[in-house]
């Protein structure tokens, strides 16, 4: 008889629902989040995997893009983010972060849903880190509404903005300074492919960015440079309360997910780095969905 007990593997335990109901202003801030989601800012090692890369990672400063940012410093990239004025305390907090792994780390506040901020956010990203070769295209609007009759053209546009419009005015700002071997990361959502009631804008953009990642793709082939999206289905962010989601659903968040949990955005981060490091070089116009096991993609 073999003596072998199968030990538990699991080495970190995350939260489950139920949660406390919880409401923060838009855009919410991390810091204010109970409990606070796991960025990764304890457990994220990296090995070198983005040596001496250079980073720009919108919505940075909380969340998904937090998490994205520790690792890419762990894995020895520079990194440079972008988030709104009102998330200052998040992004100073990420920047320390950066910091303490010897990284460069860049500051740039400002709102995506102006093409000239575009502009001027790849330009000085650009300066500050002496080149770039990694785009992640992250930060995101939703904001939940019952019916497309009390969903108004301001918050539609808002979300289109934010989402679709941003994405492709910095990508096309960034095309000028990303050289062969670059990677574009975008990420979409589980909603592109099971739309939400609730979610009826958010959930159009997220299609629409599935769609740009597959497009330009093809176009960018040519020019070596790798486009992809991350999915990720009920993640534990700022997003979610926030104006995200009633807050019924804030209580059980993440309870229908198979592993039975919302994620923690530090179990997203290591898709972003495969998907940025230079050995992954036959992979684009790909989609990876991390959505606790539904297995919506
Ligand atoms: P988050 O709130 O931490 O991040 C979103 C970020 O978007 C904010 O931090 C903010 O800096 C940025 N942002 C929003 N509007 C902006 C504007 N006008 N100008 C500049 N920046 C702006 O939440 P998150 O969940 O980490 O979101 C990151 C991405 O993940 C978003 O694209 C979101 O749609 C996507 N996503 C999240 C989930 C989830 O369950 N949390 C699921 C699927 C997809
Ligand atoms: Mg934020």
């Amino acid at each position: 008889m073999n003596s072998f007990t199968n030990k538990t593997l699991i080495t970190q335990e995350f939260a489950v629902p139920p949660f406390t109901k919880q409401i923060q202003p838009f855009p919410g801030l991390s810091s204010k989040m109970e409990p606070r989601p796991d960025h990764g800012e304890v457990s994220y090692r990296g090995t070198g995997r983005l040596t001496g890369r250079k980073a720009l990672i919108t919505g940075g400063d909380s969340g998904i893009g937090r998490a994205v940012a520790i690792a890419y410093a762990r894995e020895g990239a520079d990194v440079a983010i972008n988030y709104l004025p009102d998330e200052e305390q998040d992004a100073a907090e990420v920047v320390k972060l950066i910091e303490a792994e010897g990284r460069k780390a860049v500051a740039i506040p400002g709102d995506i849903q102006s093409e000239d901020f575009c502009n001027k956010l790849v330009k000085e990203a650009v300066s500050q880190l002496n080149g770039l070769d990694i785009l992640v295209n992250n930060a995101g609007r939703q904001q939940f509404n019952e019916s497309i009759l009390t969903l108004s053209s301001e918050d539609f546009d808002a979300t289109f903005k934010t989402n679709v419009y941003a994405m492709f005015w910095i990508t096309k700002a960034a095309l000028e300074y990303l050289p062969a071997g670059s990677s574009i990361i975008n990420t979409t959502s589980v909603q592109a492919y099971e739309p939400s009631a609730i979610l009826l804008d958010y959930a159009q953009t997220k299609a629409a960015i599935a769609a740009f990642t597959k497009a330009l793709a093809k176009q960018l082939g040519e020019q070596q440079i790798r486009v992809n999206a991350v999915a990720p289905g009920p993640y534990w962010t700022p997003l979610q309360i926030c104006g995200g989601q009633p807050q019924d659903k804030v209580e059980q968040f993440g309870a229908t997910a198979p592993l039975g949990r919302p994620g923690q955005p530090v179990e997203i981060a290591p898709l972003y780095v495969t998907f940025a490091e230079t050995s992954n070089s036959f992979t684009s116009g790909q989609i990876w969905c991390s959505d606790g096991g539904t297995g919506t993609v």
